[in-house]
């Protein structure tokens, strides 16, 4: 089990639908963390922590920490904290960890950070941290969700990496951000996010040259089983390796994620 290593307060919360929600809350003085890691946070309920596994969303540099969340209406942790207030009080694991890093890549031209859902959380982090910028040329975010609703946190997202303080710079240039819809006849591009990479919709969209090369191409995935999955197919039949352990190659997924 998790252990408890800090009490924190919640600092501000905005939902955006019925089932995704971000907060922020402080962020105890010694916890360290490095961009796409995640951490363990949880309430106390009938007298017993209920801990779950959480990307941070917010950069290295910020005070607070930033979660962004399903709501999950039978779920033992998220029936619960869908509710919380500002003033509440949330609790954290004292160790970020994770492979899910810029870190666990080789330089490259371009790097995909390809998510769906809450996958797209980690982002959030290596969206904002220079490194990212410094090492890879071009950075492109994908989100793909059922609904246009559920793209208000990607959307806003984009907005704050383009105006961030550290990183406003690097961003104008080198970012670019990607979204579609499987279950919303009103947005523009639809489908999943596969099926837009297998027909080169994706990058006749993006304007850039078609299809993953293992010499140019860096990619990071989150996102449900299935995604992960059939992504990891369409990059081992492009020649991408994913890294493991101290052999790095060209991509990398956090294996755990539901969302
Ligand atoms: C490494 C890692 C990082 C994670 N980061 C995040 C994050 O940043 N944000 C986040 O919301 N969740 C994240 N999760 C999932 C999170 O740990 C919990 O499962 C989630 O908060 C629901 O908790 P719960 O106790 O309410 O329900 P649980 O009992 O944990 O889950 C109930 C069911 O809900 C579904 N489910 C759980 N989480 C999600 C999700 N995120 N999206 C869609 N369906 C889901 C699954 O089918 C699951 O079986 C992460 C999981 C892992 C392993």
């Amino acid at each position: 089990m998790a252990s408890v290593d800090h009490r924190v307060k919640v600092t501000m919360i905005e939902h955006y639908t019925e089932t995704l929600f971000r907060f922020r809350c402080e962020r105890p003085p010694h916890l360290k963390f490095r961009a796409g890691q995640f951490i363990m946070i949880g309430l106390e309920i009938d007298g017993k922590p209920v801990m779950r596994a959480y990307s941070i969303t917010s950069p290295e540099w910020d005070e607070e920490l930033e979660f962004y969340s399903i709501k999950i209406q039978d779920g033992p942790l998220t029936s619960k904290l869908q509710h919380i207030q500002v003033g509440d009080e949330v609790l954290l694991s004292g160790r970020a960890v994770g492979n899910l890093l810029p870190f666990s890549l080789r330089e490259g031209e371009r790097l995909w950070l390809l998510s769906t859902g809450t996958g797209v959380a980690p982002f959030g982090s290596i969206l904002r941290d220079e490194l990212t910028y410094q090492k890879f040329g071009k950075v492109f975010l994908t989100h793909t969700c059922r609904k246009i609703n559920d793209l208000q946190y990607s959307q806003q997202l984009a907005e704050m990496v383009y105006n961030d303080p550290l990183c406003d710079d690097y961003a104008q240039k080198q970012f670019h951000y990607y979204n579609s819809v499987t279950r919303d006849p009103g947005h523009p591009r639809q489908g999943r996010i596969t099926d837009l990479i297998r027909s080169g919709k994706l990058f006749d969209d993006l304007g850039v040259e078609p299809g993953f090369d293992p010499d140019r191409d860096r990619v990071m995935l989150c996102g449900s089983m299935e995604f992960n999955l059939e992504v990891k197919d369409i990059l081992e039949e492009a020649g991408l390796r994913q890294t493991s352990g101290r052999n790095i190659g060209e991509y990398v997924l956090e294996k755990a994620f539901v969302g």
